[in-house]
């Protein structure tokens, strides 16, 4: 049998066509209809007025919270657990992070636990919808407001996913996106801001691309970044755009087939949950290994490795690598979900076979002693 990989990109719609487009045309860098298009479009699907292309879904973070005015001394709020470009953000403007434990079920950051961490340098909430499942955004939204602070949607995982019927990057002032090849939808490498707020919009614009004065070609008014996205790229990610209700609907297709397969399991594994009002886009499906499993994680993925099943661990909390280690925060629930998670397989290519392959797999794995 081959083996099963965990992500595998599908270009099923007008990608190449677009793509050669670019070529035959030699609008191959960063003008090109393919652009707008894919600003104009993405911006419809979140419901939101403006969309910002960049390079990738790092930067997309970086760009918004520099337009903010993030620098020394500033504090930003998110979830410890989450893929480090979240944290990285905050640290290129000079800020520091500052980190929130999980909700056991869901994963995404605790709401009940953000109000103990605000100090007067707090500026800005990070929520991020992990996995591709939404945060819990209205207690979210409301401590912002009670304290003054802008919501920020590191959205990287969840293009599509509702929060009580708003799709996720609209919810907040502003939210990000990334295209990197494992994600939803990809471009290669790619990323996107949405927001409704033209002030802040504009000030990312300059951001995004050297802060070229609008009025006067090649005045520059301020030091900023080249975080272009090419018309390459966009063209991908044009094509993929169009067919996201395809990818959707293959995620579902898989996260459902991973219930009906684990299904009565549930003192050995369970899949992340997802709270009623909070529509996923599975961007994975995870297991968390109950305390009935008496095996470490990284024994159970090295037997599904050895079955030609890729694994991965779930991210591990920021708290505890080497940039931003700190013994001080007390994430207990965030170290469990890390120390006992596993994504599965989890691309739009799998077929049910694969998936009943995967789950008998990790049942006989996890029921040895
Ligand atoms: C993928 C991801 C990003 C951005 O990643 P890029 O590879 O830079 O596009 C940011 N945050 C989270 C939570 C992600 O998963």
């Amino acid at each position: 049998m081959d083996r099963i990989s965990i992500a595998a990109p599908v270009f099923n719609g007008n990608e190449k066509k677009y793509l050669n487009e670019c070529i035959d045309t030699g609008w191959v860098s960063a003008n090109g209809r393919f652009i707008k298009e894919f600003e104009k479009k993405f911006a419809e699907y979140c419901g939101c007025k403006y969309a910002i292309a960049c390079c990738n879904g790092t930067v997309t973070l970086h760009v918004i919270l520099a337009a903010l005015g993030i620098g020394p001394g500033d504090e930003v709020i998110m979830p410890t657990l989450t893929y480090i470009a979240t944290a990285n953000a905050v640290k290129y403007c000079g800020g520091t992070p500052v980190f929130v434990d999980s909700e056991k079920g869901t994963f995404n950051m605790d709401p009940k636990k953000i109000e103990e961490k605000i100090t007067e340098k707090t500026k800005v909430i990070m929520p991020v919808h992990l996995y591709g499942l939404p945060a819990d955004m209205d207690p979210i939204v409301e401590i912002a407001k009670k304290h003054n602070l802008v919501v920020v949607e590191d959205a990287a995982e969840a293009h599509g996913a509702e929060y009580k019927g708003k799709r996720v990057g609209a919810i907040g002032k502003v939210g990000s996106f990334s295209f990197f090849g494992n994600k939803i939808i990809t471009c290669g490498e790619g990323g996107m801001i949405v927001t409704d707020d033209k002030e802040l919009y504009d000030k990312m614009v300059l951001l995004k691309a050297q802060g070229v004065s609008p009025e006067k070609r090649y005045w520059h008014n301020m030091v900023a970044y080249n975080y272009r996205m090419t018309n390459m790229q966009a063209a991908v990610g044009l094509g993929q755009l169009e067919r996201i209700d395809w990818h959707l609907g293959q995620r579902k297709r898989i996260a459902e087939l991973y219930k009906k397969y684990l299904k009565g399991f549930e003192e050995y594994m369970v899949l992340q949950e997802e709270p009623a009002g909070c529509k996923s886009v599975y961007w994975m499906s995870n297991v968390i290994l109950q305390p009935k499993v008496k095996k470490q994680r990284d024994q159970v993925m090295a037997e599904m490795e050895a079955r030609n099943i890729e694994m991965r661990p779930v991210f591990y909390p920021m708290h505890i690598m080497p940039p931003y280690y700190d013994e001080t925060v007390n994430c207990p629930v965030a170290e469990e979900v890390s120390a006992r998670g596993i994504s599965l397989p989890s691309h739009a290519l799998l077929t049910e076979d694969d998936i009943k392959y995967i789950c008998e797999s990790m049942k006989e794995i996890v029921k040895e002693p």
